[in-house]
């Protein structure tokens, strides 16, 4: 597979064209943001786990069902992608309390939810990515109803299959965020699945293993990461 442009730089990883016009070569840096690049920094190796990791957890929802654009593992840092039409919203999953959950609606940190809350967000760091709803998205023509409800079905099943994943590590899927792409007349999931863009606490000392460490400089970044990595590839 031959790298080819440069097309986009992100906040946590680059994407380049190759050979095949179908196809992207995504590669994650060490680079960190928090608070919408409000803080910033880096983590060594993160690229590297996250690659791993987002490797694992793709391969795991592919055998499960899930359409995502993964192909395969191409090096540490690459992963070959479908190259898809991102859909500008962000799709958060809360299974228990945390983060803006508990900022915007005072609720206590770690608080069980009766039911998972699924929230939108546009995808749009100059407006800070503010909660939208079903409305927003189809009024503003951002993705259609079909999509949305497209959309909705995958992250749930997505849902089920993490929570029970990382519970066999002993790790407790707290929330995440997923995005989604059309490809070929779908919608598949994108970007990547690592403790960035999901909270993982670990089951029993509810020790954070997440990006959290690195939002409220908790200490220990990388080796959160590093036990995450562990559990996941199980060396
Ligand atoms: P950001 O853009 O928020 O700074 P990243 O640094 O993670 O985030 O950059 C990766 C970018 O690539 C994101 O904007 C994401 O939406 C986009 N992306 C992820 N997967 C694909 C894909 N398969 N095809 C096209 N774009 C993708
Ligand atoms: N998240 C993400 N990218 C974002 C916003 C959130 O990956 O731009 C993830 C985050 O890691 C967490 C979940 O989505 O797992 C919910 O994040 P929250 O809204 O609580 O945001 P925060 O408190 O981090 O601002």
């Amino acid at each position: 597979m031959e790298k080819r442009a440069n097309i986009y730089e992100g906040k946590a990883k680059i994407l380049y064209t190759t050979d095949d016009q179908d196809l992207l070569i995504q590669y994650f840096k060490d680079d960190a943001t928090a608070f919408n690049a409000k803080k910033k920094g880096t983590v060594d190796e993160k690229g590297i786990m996250n690659n791993a990791i987002s490797t694992k957890v793709f391969e795991y929802l592919g055998q499960n069902g899930v359409p995502t654009h993964f192909v395969r593992k191409l090096s540490d840092r690459e992963m070959l992608v479908k190259k898809v039409e991102i859909v500008k919203v962000e799709v958060i999953i809360r299974n228990r309390a945390a983060g803006s959950l508990c900022r915007n609606y005072g609720v206590t940190e770690g608080k069980t939810l009766t039911s998972p809350i699924l929230e939108f967000c546009y995808k749009e760091d100059a407006f800070n990515d503010p909660l939208m709803n079903d409305y927003h998205i189809t009024a503003l023509g951002i993705a259609t109803e079909q999509e949305i409800a497209k959309i909705k079905e995958i992250t749930f099943k997505v849902n089920d299959l993490m929570k029970k994943f990382f519970l066999a590590l002993k790790i407790e899927l707290i929330d995440f965020k997923l995005e989604f792409g059309r490809y070929k007349g779908g919608i598949i999931l994108a970007d990547e699945v690592s403790p960035d863009t999901c909270r993982l606490w670990e089951v029993g000392t509810g020790v954070r293993l997440d990006k959290d460490r690195f939002r409220h400089d908790l200490g220990n970044i990388k080796e959160g990461y590093q036990e995450v990595l562990k559990r996941v590839t199980g060396s």
